[in-house]
């Protein structure tokens, strides 16, 4: 079975989560690639709602992305994913990134979605058709789901547990739509096992979300649900590398 492993934060700037830590990770756990997405505290300053951009976040910000390429380059088994952030660099697209990560909870510096140039972004992002990981508030994340309107796939990381919650989107009927997908980083074998139940196993993708999951006992939490080996393999490797478009 061919493994990936859709959510690990890495980076090493403001915290200490380098590549060199997380390959040996990997490779015990029987994964074969990883997406990569800088850590928050590389992006802008989490613990405050006010937050001021300057200078040296903007260089931090650029630095957690080169680090992330130039680990890309090296292995083509790893997916480096843009952060975006507030000053939604469209221009930073062009590189070679496979994905978005979108962050924001309750209380961290909140995106500026009335800026004209964050809706240049989403739609720049929905014409490369990159999938986005979105973490959001609960009302947020229905807009953001709305103004991308199936052009581009989404990704709920957690199975919602920080967008609101898995049930609360899944009364809103959130998981109904065949562009929304959940990844499931510390996300519960309930969680999993309803999204099985009731989507089936195309739009369930496996991530770990290190350095706060570990991926080999994420992994080892949905090989011993006994799900049928076919959409195992979905879940584990097929249905990420089919947003990423690798074959
Ligand atoms: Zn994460």
């Amino acid at each position: 079975m061919h493994i990936i492993d859709s959510h690990i934060h890495c980076g090493i700037q403001n915290v200490s989560q380098p590549f060199e830590d997380i390959e040996p990770l990997l490779d015990s756990a029987g994964i074969d690639g990883a997406c990569l997405y800088a850590p928050v505290e590389d992006i802008y300053y989490r613990y405050s709602s006010n937050f001021d951009d300057n200078k040296k976040w903007r260089k931090c910000r650029a630095d957690a992305h080169d680090y992330l390429l130039k680990i890309g380059r090296r292995n083509d088994q790893i997916y480096p994913y843009y952060f975006v952030w507030n000053d939604f660099a469209v221009e930073d697209l062009e590189k070679e990134f496979f994905g978005i990560k979108w962050h924001h909870h309750e209380g961290e510096p909140p995106y500026n979605y009335t800026n004209p140039k964050c809706t240049e972004m989403i739609d720049a992002i929905c014409a490369r058709n990159l999938p986005i990981v979105l973490e959001e508030t609960f009302s947020r994340t229905f807009k953001f789901v709305e103004q991308v309107a199936g052009r581009t796939p989404v990704i709920i990381p957690h199975l919602g547990l920080l967008n609101g919650g898995f049930d609360r989107l899944l009364n809103a009927g959130i998981w109904n739509d065949d562009n929304i997908y959940g990844d499931t980083a510390l996300a519960g074998k309930y969680e999993i096992s309803s999204f099985l139940d009731q989507y089936g196993p195309d739009r369930i993708i496996f991530g770990s979300d290190y350095p706060f999951g570990m991926p080999g006992s994420q992994l080892d939490q949905i090989k011993n649900m006994g799900i049928a080996e076919k959409d195992l393999e979905k879940i584990c490797g097929k249905n990420i590398l089919k947003l990423l478009k690798i074959s």
